[in-house]
């Protein structure tokens, strides 16, 4: 395309909320404009790496047998109240009503309208497994939008959903989806891994994310440098540790001593002048309304979901001040297992300590000497914590590296959530009545292509990879006022663009180095540049944007390089 009659607004200016770097180079290189809060407008280049990343997705996906729908965004109210989620779903959930006063919702994810179409046209096992999938627009009322297109309110997902007849059916579906996703991510040339995700209470291995390893990056992952383990920080486990004998010799008199005004486990270890290694937090924790206590070493961290997906809890969060002052008896601060009518669970980095430190459950007092078994009882002993950077990997023992990551894709493995709420049943060869057993599969399409931004960029903007790139070649007439330059550049632009690459020709009169500060800001891999000099040599000058590297060719050559140069890109595995 002539860059002349381009809508490309590209500039310098950045708007104060565009705390990241894709967010930023997006509005520079005239990609994206922000409507309002979480909502946002693809100028004609930012659509063009949208639909080069849809197709990635589409090719894949078909691959994998998968067949593409299109489902409504404006969703009922009523499949939302058979799968229990429009009163589960919050706020993030944008409801309305049309003229006949009927309530509906904007769809944030398709799980019940792809539930209900099955079930209503599969009725037997001889039509299953199905993958459906669509790429279509989501609406999320994001609490804190944020990060342009990273976290926004509306927003394109491809959502794949799989129906199989029985476990093992699912599982083969997943691991399609699983091998798509990785072929996808690699397509797009970028550096990703996928994670062990929390999966609720359906547990196990199956729910994975797919993140693309960046600093600016939301979600912490940690990975094995000896083998493939990788989960987000949220699920990483700790290993159950082997336990040590602990000889009752050495447990000595239970002390309760007076600490005033010492709450959090530094005031007490100062205080006490203890290592925070040999304290016991006690948290109270409010499970769908119970009160539990979870003793964990006091340098450690309790991860919440592990505690939730433990107790089976719809709902978890810290007890209030009140439900603390109930079930302990004193204020926030005191805690401890000693006489608690609560039940206790325990971390494993308790296990192995004696004469420990815990609260008294009594104001200003703290306990000494503390130890399990004789001095109180417990109710499980489990992996309730934040992996931290001291820990071995719980699958073969090696050390773990943390990472930042931006989740991109999910894989989910859903079982019966949806099917069984939603009776989406199917008659097996006995004919007897059987559930579908679902999985669902996203991939956040504005996201990826932030995602991609964020690992390929430089000071001068952004570095796409070839199978992103909106454009693959950009020609830059140094001189548009001179003719044979211009001559030579437009020949080139229709020979290049007839062989079916994807070609700008800069041809705005403008100063050679404007139009080079844009396409380097703009990230088109490969340059052209046709000047004078080199012209009268018979030469045009080649500039990689990715490497800097510049070379010439003689103007016969440059269309066949830059042929081989595309096609190697696109397809790095064919070599
Ligand atoms: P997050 O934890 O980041 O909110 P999620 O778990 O809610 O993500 P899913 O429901 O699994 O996300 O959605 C599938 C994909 O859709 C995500 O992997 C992500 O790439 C994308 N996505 C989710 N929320 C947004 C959003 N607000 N803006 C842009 N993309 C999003
Ligand atoms: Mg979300």
């Amino acid at each position: 395309m002539r860059y002349s009659e381009m809508f490309l607004p590209t500039g310098r200016e950045v708007p104060s909320d565009a705390e990241v770097i894709s967010h930023q180079l997006m509005i520079r290189a005239g990609m994206i404009r922000k409507l309002t809060s979480g909502l946002y407008s693809y100028l004609p280049l930012g659509y063009r790496v949208i639909r080069k990343l849809e197709q990635i997705i589409r090719e894949e996906m078909n691959k994998a047998g998968a067949e593409e729908v299109h489902l409504p965004m404006v969703q009922p109210a009523e499949l939302w109240q058979e799968s229990g989620r429009w009163v589960h779903y919050g706020k993030e959930l944008l409801r309305f009503h049309d003229r006949h006063d009927h309530e509906y919702c904007l769809g944030p994810t398709h799980e019940e309208v792809i539930t209900s179409l099955v079930r209503n046209d599969i009725k037997t096992y001889r039509q299953l497994p199905r993958n459906l999938y669509q790429i279509q627009t989501k609406f999320r009322d994001e609490v804190r939008p944020r990060f342009g297109v990273m976290r926004c309110r509306e927003f394109g997902m491809k959502d794949a959903y799989s129906f199989d007849v029985d476990e093992e059916g699912a599982e083969k579906s997943y691991e399609k989806m699983f091998a798509a996703y990785n072929n996808i991510f690699r397509r797009c040339g970028l550096k990703f891994r996928p994670v062990e995700a929390d999966s609720g209470s359906i547990g196990g291995k199956y729910s994975h994310e797919f993140m693309v390893m960046a600093e600016s990056g939301e979600d912490a992952m940690v990975f094995c440098e000896k083998c493939s383990y990788a989960a987000n920080l949220e699920k990483a486990e700790v290993a159950c540790p082997e336990k040590k004998r602990i000889f009752e010799d050495d447990w000595l008199p239970l002390e309760e001593i007076n600490t005033p005004d010492s709450r959090t486990i530094e005031e007490v270890s100062a205080f006490l002048k203890v290592d925070p290694q040999d304290i016991v937090k006690t948290l109270i924790f409010n499970a769908d309304g119970k009160p539990y206590a979870v003793l964990i070493r006091g340098d450690q961290e309790v991860n919440e979901i592990k505690v939730r997906n433990y107790l089976g809890a719809a709902e978890l969060e810290l007890a209030t001040d009140e439900m603390i002052m109930k079930t302990t008896g004193a204020p926030r601060g005191f805690a401890g297992p000693v006489n608690i009518k609560i039940p206790v669970l325990l971390d494993y980095s308790v296990i192995d300590m004696v004469n420990f430190v815990t609260g008294a459950n009594k104001e200003d007092y703290h306990l000494k000497n503390v130890n399990i078994g004789r001095d109180f009882n417990i109710q499980a002993f489990a992996d309730f914590r934040v992996v931290s950077d001291q820990d071995k990997c719980p699958r073969c023992g090696g050390d773990m590296k943390f990472a930042r990551g931006i989740e991109v894709g999910h894989v989910f493995k859903l079982g019966t959530k949806y099917s069984k709420a939603m009776k989406a049943v199917y008659l097996d060869k006995d004919g007897q009545e059987k559930i579908m057993i679902m999985g669902c599969y996203g991939i956040g399409i504005g996201r990826t292509v932030a995602a991609g931004i964020e690992q390929n960029y430089d000071e001068n903007g952004i570095v796409w990879p070839m199978p992103l790139a909106p454009y693959q070649v950009i020609i830059t007439p140094v001189n548009v006022n001179e003719k044979d330059v211009m001559a030579a550049a437009e020949n080139l632009y229709l020979a290049l663009k007839a062989s079916g690459l994807e070609v700008i020709f800069d041809d705005r009169d403008e100063r050679a180095g404007v139009k080079f500060k844009d396409a380097d800001l703009i990230g088109i891999p490969l340059r052209i540049v046709v000047g004078r000099k080199n012209l009268e040599q018979g030469k045009v000058e080649l500039k990689i944007r990715k490497t800097g590297e510049n070379k010439l060719y003689p103007l016969q050559e440059i269309a066949q390089e830059i042929k081989q140069i595309v096609e190697q890109e696109l397809n790095p595995d064919r070599l």
